[in-house]
């Protein structure tokens, strides 16, 4: 199945819902910290993706809220640590 297809399945639908309800429709980004070492959370409630790694089964993935900003992020680090690896 083409990824394309794959995302207007009725099984991406509700594991994406699940995974937003989950995350109670926050991003759930790792907290940064701020000068004073406070955590500071995302907490971005728009533009919310459900990030899930592609081939998984989701049955197996619990999928995490991130926000567009951090879903790149959090991307961008998968490569670099696929990069250390290679
Ligand atoms: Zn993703
Ligand atoms: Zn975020």
């Amino acid at each position: 199945m083409e990824a394309a297809d794959f995302y207007n399945t009725r099984e991406w639908a509700a594991f994406r819902a699940e995974a937003l309800q989950r995350a109670g429709y926050q991003c759930e980004a790792e907290p940064t910290h701020d000068l004073d070492g406070e955590p500071v959370r995302c907490r971005a409630t728009h533009r919310l993706h459900v990030h899930h790694d592609h081939g998984v089964p989701l049955s197996e993935q619990d999928g995490m809220a991130l926000c567009v900003d951090h879903h790149a992020e959090f991307h961008r680090w998968l490569r670099e640590a696929e990069a250390v690896a290679a």
